[in-house]
């Protein structure tokens, strides 16, 4: 859309405000509202000013001064002001005009830019499938019960966000049982509904919601493929609507990858492929799952980084509670045609030419989505440059349940980090593929890797519940 599309938007709805914001480091939304009447052709030119210093991982006191230049691809009519509000997603600009070397959404372009130059291909398509709970808005009084940090899964599913003392057990999902029962049982139709159809209204492609594996409140809506930048807005604005539909609803969604111990977690999955103009690059009829050699090796450049990769894909310290085996969460750094216990697997049911892609099922929603993808597609990259084959690695094809090899077969296979602590260690010692090409900078991830860190500290320092059994009593 240009600058006057956004004009005449502005004024063919009747918009009183015009709202600008920003991603962090962590992949949050910020923003600074303007009376519609402040807004110009100018203010597309002179960006608006904020304060950088005031937003964590971002600059110090000294050089605070930051502006947001607004994009005029990524507009929506926000559905849940009272007053009629436009909301439009900035890239972060310094004082004297450059992107900011540590904003995510100017490091997302970056990596569309790079791959345009690099001669693979002219365009990156990612859909991501980003899974949440929602939870009875009580928040502070499940986190205060100490059966959430049960061993007994049965105990900690039924305890936990939900009030369900009492009553019977009639039509109401156990641990595990929620992959898509109809009503009673599933009793949140309504409301993925309502968030889908305030999605839809604000541009995305609505394709299904469906209630996910874990016990009641587990859910899943998809919205359809787009650009890489792009798919990162999408996103932002799918948690955005999934957190305020459930707040009008009183309750409370969660993109944590683990809330429910001994409970499947929430995962985004995200699709993958490449094209050259209209041409699908990743497949090939008669190739493993019809995946061309291309696809083959930007999964080996997936697989090789993935450890450094989960740094940015998984950056949380509950990340690494839901990559534990059991739960339809990978472990393992494989890959294979329809195997759900792979890191990396290739639909193969009803898929086209065009609709052929790689699935990464490691990431999970705290990872930003901007920063995320950009890596994914710098690893694959690299893995096609590098010609890095991810069967000589020993990364598969795996088709059958890892889940299930023998203690032998499964010494064979690299598994994921197994706390946020090792996967930064792994991000450290491997990130020229993310830096050699300009897109991320040393400064981004040396800044990165210190910001994770003391999250990663402030947990560990923390007295864990679950430490009074095992110790108390010593
Ligand atoms: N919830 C699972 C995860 O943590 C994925 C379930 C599915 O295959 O959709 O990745
Ligand atoms: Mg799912
Ligand atoms: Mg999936």
């Amino acid at each position: 859309m240009s600058v006057q599309g956004v004009l005449d938007k502005i004024k063919e709805n009747n918009i009183q405000f015009v709202d600008f914001r920003f991603v962090d480091l962590a992949g949050r939304a910020h923003h600074i509202t303007l009376p519609a009447t402040e807004v110009d052709g100018e203010t597309f030119v002179n960006g608006v000013a904020f304060d950088g210093s005031s937003i964590h991982g971002f600059r110090g006191i000294e050089e605070s001064d930051m502006v947001m230049m607004p994009d005029t691809e990524s507009v929506f009519v926000d559905p849940f002001t009272d007053h009629p509000t436009l909301n439009i997603m900035c890239n972060i600009h310094t004082p004297d005009g450059e992107r900011y070397d540590r904003d995510p959404r100017s490091i997302a372009q970056k990596a569309e830019e790079y791959l345009q130059t690099s001669g693979v291909g002219t365009t990156a398509f990612f859909a991501p499938e980003s899974e949440f709970f929602i939870f009875d808005d009580v928040r502070y009084e499940s986190s205060m019960n100490t059966s959430f940090f049960s061993v007994d899964s049965e105990e900690a599913a039924w305890n936990t966000g939900r009030k369900e003392e009492g009553g019977n057990l009639g039509f109401k999902i156990g641990v595990k049982g929620g992959y898509v029962p109809v009503a009673p049982v599933d009793s949140q139709q309504d409301i993925r509904s309502e968030m889908c159809r305030l999605m839809q209204e604000a541009g995305l492609r609505i394709e299904r919601h469906h209630h996910e594996v874990a016990t009641a409140g587990q859910a899943e809506i998809n919205f359809r493929f787009d650009t890489l930048t792009k798919t990162a807005d999408n996103l932002m604005l799918y948690k955005y609507i999934v957190h305020n539909t459930a707040r009008q609803y009183g309750k409370v969604a969660t993109f944590m990858p683990k809330p429910l111990f001994g409970d499947n977690g929430s995962g985004m999955h995200v699709h993958q492929s490449i094209f050259n103009g209209d041409s699908p690059l990743f497949f090939e009829k008669d190739g493993y799952a019809n995946l061309s050699q291309m696809a083959l090796h930007y999964i080996g450049g997936i697989l090789h980084h993935a450890p450094a990769l989960i740094a940015l894909t998984n950056p949380s310290t509950n990340s690494f509670k839901r990559l534990v085996p059991g739960y339809e969460a990978p472990v393992n750094l494989v890959f294979s045609k329809g195997n759900r216990s792979a890191a990396v697997r290739i639909p193969v049911a009803a898929v086209t030419p065009k609709g052929c892609r790689i699935e990464f099922r490691t990431p999970d929603s705290t990872a930003n989505p901007y920063l995320s993808f950009a890596a994914m597609l710098l690893a694959g990259l690299d893995g096609i440059q590098r010609k890095i084959d991810p069967t000589a690695l020993g990364y598969g094809p795996y088709d059958k349940n890892i889940y299930e090899l023998s203690d032998a077969e499964k010494q064979e296979i690299r598994s994921v980090p197994g706390t946020l602590d090792e996967a930064l260690d792994a991000l450290e010692a491997d990130s020229e593929f993310l830096t050699e090409s300009g897109v991320f900078s040393q400064d981004f991830i040396d800044n990165y890797v210190a910001f994770k860190r003391t999250e990663a500290k402030a947990v560990a320092i923390r007295v864990h519940p679950h430490e009074y059994s095992l110790y108390f009593d010593c």
